[in-house]
């Protein structure tokens, strides 16, 4: 567990830039001077914080006989570690720090790594955000809970984690009283999960596929199966976890595994979020055309009735009319509290 001495706790955290490893790709750069994969400096930046409605019924309030949900307090930062072919929020994913200091390490870096980061370049059109300090970051927690927020929901926060925890403990000494979710694509560092064991309250990765060739075509990570099982056997050992799988057309057989592995291993002792609402956007129409369409209502069935063949009987099903661009954050109308 981390300290709660926030000085300290900076000190400790902040270090974790200098040399980074804050996820599985394993860097080794200091993010004040480069930028590894996910292109992030030591600079905290969002895109979007604020009430968000469309996350599952116990994060978001919104059920059933619920006309005013309150909503979950989601953050969203910029970048990430994986930049999926068919990211749901590619605007903000492929984002890549601009501040001339901040240089890609190209030196020892493979062709797969240089040629996501050039497209990650493109990408810097869509939206830049915003960067924030830790004592704004704790702000705009504050913030949130002021309007109503049921939570504090952390969207891809990896990157960031050292600065986060501060802004977290910050928010906290100043009367934060809200859980914090943790909210992650489970490609995560086992060992900077175990530095946030007691500050999150609900984890809530994915798993999107157990192929390891599906993980290097579609995420850049043929680790990814390996890694991400790794992961979230550590989000449950500490705590509450709700794993997401998102069913993408053409790979029903892909989903049932991932629900048969998830089920076997943990039965009841997680929620699964099985989600329909995969919508092509972004640059994966060009790369991977089977997946430029929408999934049928015959794929999702099969994938619902596997999960009730086995016995699953935690799990969220989502209606299959939220698959709407409209449902996807305008992360290009940056709306920050
Ligand atoms: S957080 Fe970024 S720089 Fe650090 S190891 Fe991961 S991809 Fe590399």
């Amino acid at each position: 567990m981390i300290k709660h001495d926030i000085n300290e706790n900076r000190k400790v955290l902040q270090a974790m830039y200098e040399d980074c490893a804050l996820c599985p790709r394993n860097c080794h750069v200091n993010r004040d001077r480069a930028l590894g994969y996910c292109g992030q400096s030591s600079e905290i930046r969002i895109a979007r914080a604020a009430l968000h409605f469309w996350e599952e019924p116990e994060l978001s309030g919104a059920c059933e006989g619920v006309e005013d949900p309150r909503g979950s307090g989601t953050v969203f930062f910029m970048g990430c570690n994986l930049r999926c072919t068919y990211c749901q929020n590619y605007e903000i994913s492929r984002y890549v720090a601009t501040d001339p200091l901040h240089k890609p390490q190209t030196e020892g870096t493979d062709v797969q790594q240089t040629e996501v980061l050039s497209e990650s370049a493109a990408g810097t059109k869509a939206c830049s955000g915003r960067a924030v300090t830790v004592e704004e970051l704790a702000g705009i927690f504050l913030h949130l809970q002021a309007q109503g927020a049921l939570n504090i929901n952390l969207v891809t926060a990896f990157m960031h984690m050292p600065k986060i925890a501060c802004a977290l403990d910050l928010a906290k000494s100043k009367g934060l009283k809200l859980p914090v979710v943790y909210n992650s694509s489970g490609y995560e560092s086992v060992e900077m999960l175990r530095h946030l064991d007691g500050l999150i309250d609900v984890y809530l990765p994915d798993l999107k596929y157990l192929d390891a060739d599906l993980g290097a075509a579609l995420s850049h990570a043929a680790d990814y199966p390996e890694v991400a099982k790794e992961a979230i056997a550590e989000m449950v050992r500490q705590t509450d976890t709700i794993v997401r799988h998102l069913v993408l057309p053409g790979h029903v057989r892909e989903s049932k595994r991932v629900l048969s592995y998830l089920h076997e291993t943990y039965g009841d002792r997680i929620r699964i979020s099985i989600m329909s609402q995969y919508t092509p956007v972004g640059p994966a129409s060009e790369t991977h055309p089977e997946l430029n369409r929408r999934i049928t209502k015959r794929e999702y069935d099969r994938v619902v009735d596997h999960a009730i063949a086995i016995g699953i009987t935690n799990a969220y099903i989502q209606d299959r009319a939220v698959a709407k661009e409209s449902f996807i954050p305008a992360f290009h109308n940056l709306l920050i509290l």
